[in-house]
């Protein structure tokens, strides 16, 4: 595995807002880039379990990384997939979690009219999606939302149960710079990844200003979201062909952008990169947008019902 960029882990301190360490590609090799990252001064991971398969794992890393902050929900990618019960197991593991060593739960939800949610019948993903919205408002948590293609739709509903005093992070946000104050207004913070690479510069550009300094976060989204930008060294994790891999084709083999084998998969430690991109289009230094992006996080994570403060 390719080492993480050689930085003293006082230099700046991250906060991984949205990332998949419990993800089948990478999960035997977790320990070791929690590791790695947290040596080049990444002081927390926002690990979001996706469906019923994966939220054991997520609590389980909770509980043994103390930077981890546990993330349950269920992804829309795996609604179809969904149990008679799965709103019992998730309060459950919401419930439970609060024990985890570092930060409570929060929740992981979305809509998705992209390629791969494209697939799963809108209606169903919009119902899932407001149960666990209502939820997470009767727990006073916050909200890590996936969402793509569907910003008219999820501002909608957004407004519709709003407002949000916990908190909605917008995971990998690459919505219009016009969207940005509506969202903010009904509570919701804009974490950035690498994907935002993949959006034209002037437009992403314009984005980015648009969102209120106390509302920007940064994220991985690893193991995927790999920053696709020239000139940068970029930290990657081999994709492993044993059985973990056996088991990723088993549940995402429908996703095209992740069913190649020889793909390089994202490293929490690539949070440099998406720091240093985003500061460079805000014009901002790299150390005032880490410190700021930190804070709040922070504050997202500790949300009012919290008993735990980062
Ligand atoms: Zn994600």
């Amino acid at each position: 595995m390719a080492k993480a960029p050689g930085r003293a882990a006082s230099a700046v301190r991250l906060f991984d807002a949205h990332c998949h360490l419990q993800d089948p590609r990478i999960s035997a090799v977790a320990p070791s880039l929690i590791r790695a990252a947290t040596d080049s001064g990444v002081a927390r991971f926002a690990v979001n379990g996706t469906s019923e398969k994966d939220w054991h794992l997520v609590k389980q890393m909770g509980q043994e990384h103390p930077a981890v902050v546990p993330c349950f929900g269920l992804h829309p990618w795996w609604v179809p997939e969904r149990s008679p019960d799965w709103m019992d197991s998730l309060r459950q593991f919401l419930s439970e979690t609060p024990e985890a060593a570092v930060g409570e739960s929060v929740m992981q939800i979305g809509l998705d009219k992209g390629s791969h949610g494209k697939t799963i019948d809108f209606g169903e993903q919009v119902e899932v999606f407001q149960r666990q919205l209502e939820l997470a408002k009767e727990l006073e948590k916050p909200v890590s939302v996936h969402c793509v293609r569907a910003f008219g739709d999820l501002l909608e509903i957004l407004k519709r149960t709003g407002p949000f005093p916990s908190g909605v992070l917008l995971h990998s946000y690459l919505g219009s710079a016009e969207m940005v104050l509506g969202l903010a207004n009904l509570g919701c913070y804009f974490s950035l990844s690498g994907f935002l690479t993949g959006m034209k510069s002037t437009k992403a550009k314009k984005m980015l200003k648009a969102i209120p300094l106390d509302r920007i976060l940064l994220e991985t989204d690893a193991p995927d979201a790999l920053p696709k930008l020239d000139n940068v060294s970029l930290v990657t994790v081999p994709v492993d062909t044993s059985d973990a891999d056996t088991e990723k084709c088993d549940i995402d083999s429908t996703s095209p952008a992740i069913s190649s084998s020889n793909e390089s998969l994202n490293h929490p430690s690539n949070i440099h990169i998406v720091l240093s991109y985003v500061a460079s289009l805000l014009e901002m230094p790299e150390a005032e947008l880490a410190e700021l992006s930190y804070k709040n996080a922070s504050k997202l994570f500790s949300y009012p019902g919290s008993k735990v403060h980062l």
